[in-house]
């Protein structure tokens, strides 16, 4: 059975083109719509996808509006950049409507051609080009989808960074793609919200497993009566931007000689940490280390050797620590430890261990000899009315003062 009458007013006469489509596919045109397409006859239509013929810039709102068939709307007459059989561009206006055609979903679409100046094919055909060309070799990542988060459309630059062909996300579930710790949800709402989204962070799982960490820069699509029909945007790979950010600052709060905190790191923690214990009344305590007449190690073993002991001093002085400690290099041969929840008493025990531990540690230079060092250490607690670190460092120095005054290798306590 012919879906369009056959009369010969309908085929020649009719003015507007006319199209009914099936699953989505030509099934049946008028001779207005081959004049259009500038097709020769219906063979060169049928079994075509209707959206062959759409301009790509146009395919999202066109998409949107197929959408809405199934529910037998009417769409009203829009107008669409379409693209001929011979590839020439058209600018037409479009009314369509769903109906059903022995249980399968068919579309009519009805389409006066607009076209009047032949620079807009021109225009058309160009800014079709820029567009390709910018799909095709940008490096981030244009992805666009439905409704429903299914990905339409999705740049091929998308291979080179998650390891999926463009082919092969066509239809997936957007959000198969991130990670558990990536805020999906929250970024759907803000761009429901503000209708775009700038900068969003979130993390993507490749092919191989790999964690790509991603900007995305996204907006919503509408459709002809401003609801939403889906979201486009641009994602971006990050991962080597924030490794380089996360190597620059681990470069700048560690001491490069023991790769422990530097002096100004530790002092930032230290002061972060001692607020809130004084905020909260709880105990912390300092010890301040220094290395014993290390001048000596220097003149006698050379600064490399010297360099070295510092090394394995901090790495002993680690061992003895717990991972909620702090331990810092303030400089030269000068560290300093603030142990949490810790009184004056358990930390003299601390200090106790270090420096038996130390003085127990063999040395050898580059001729053979070997030799020993000893650190002398300050400590004290933090007291109610301390109002700055600086008080409880204060002490702490004092402290080692004695230890060094009373002949080195010893912890005294203030
Ligand atoms: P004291 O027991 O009184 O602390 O004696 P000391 O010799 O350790 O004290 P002083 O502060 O006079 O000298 C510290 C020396 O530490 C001076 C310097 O040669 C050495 N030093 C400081 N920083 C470094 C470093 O990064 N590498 C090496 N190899 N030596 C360093
Ligand atoms: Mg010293
Ligand atoms: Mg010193």
């Amino acid at each position: 059975m012919s879906l369009i009458p056959q009369s010969q007013l309908f085929n020649d006469i009719l003015p507007a083109a006319v199209i009914i489509a099936v699953d989505g596919r030509v099934e049946e045109a008028n001779q207005a719509a081959l004049n259009l397409l500038e097709a020769q006859d219906l063979s060169e239509l049928t079994g075509r996808e209707l959206s062959d013929f759409v301009h790509p810039l146009d395919q999202p709102r066109s998409q949107a509006r197929a959408r809405r068939e199934g529910e037998s709307f009417v769409n009203p007459a829009a107008k669409f950049r379409i693209r001929t059989v011979k590839g020439a561009y058209r600018m037409v206006l479009l009314s369509s409507r769903a109906f059903q055609h022995e249980g399968r979903d068919a579309l009519m679409v009805s389409g006066l051609d607009m076209t009047d100046h032949e620079a807009l094919d021109a225009q058309m055909r160009e800014s079709e080009h820029n567009f390709r060309r910018l799909f095709t070799n940008m490096q981030d990542v244009y992805y666009r989808t439905d409704v429903g988060g299914m990905l339409v459309q999705v740049s091929p630059s998308v291979e080179a960074m998650l390891g999926y062909s463009a082919e092969e996300l066509k239809g997936e579930d957007v959000r198969r793609f991130y990670t558990e710790d990536t805020d999906s949800e929250a970024y759907v709402q803000r761009i429901l919200q503000h209708g775009r989204v700038t900068d969003f962070p979130a993390r993507m799982r490749s092919k191989f497993g790999r964690i790509v960490d991603i900007s995305l820069n996204s907006q919503a699509i509408l459709d002809d009566e401003g609801k939403f029909a889906g979201i486009e945007g641009i994602f971006r790979d990050v991962s080597q931007r924030l490794e380089m950010e996360q190597e620059l600052k681990r470069l700048a709060t560690t001491d490069a000689l023991t790769n422990i905190e530097n002096r100004r790191a530790f002092l930032e923690h230290a002061d972060h940490v001692f607020r809130s214990a004084q905020r909260y009344g709880t105990v912390v305590s300092m010890l301040m280390l220094d290395l014993d007449l290390f001048k000596t190690v220097n003149d006698e073993h050379g600064h490399i050797v010297g360099d070295q002991v510092l090394v394995r001093f901090a790495e002993q002085v680690k061992r003895e620590l717990r991972e909620i400690d702090l331990f810092g290099r303030l400089g030269g041969e000068e560290f300093c430890v603030l142990l949490q929840h810790t009184s004056a008493e358990h930390a003299g025990i601390v200090a106790e261990r270090i420096r038996h531990r130390i003085s127990q540690l063999r040395f050898f230079d580059d001729e053979g000899a070997n030799f020993s060092v000893t650190v002398s250490i300050g400590i004290s607690a933090n007291q109610p009315e301390d109002r700055q670190l600086e008080r409880l460092m204060e002490r702490a120095d004092r402290a080692l003062y004695l230890a060094k005054h009373d002949g080195r290798d010893q912890t005294r306590c203030i």
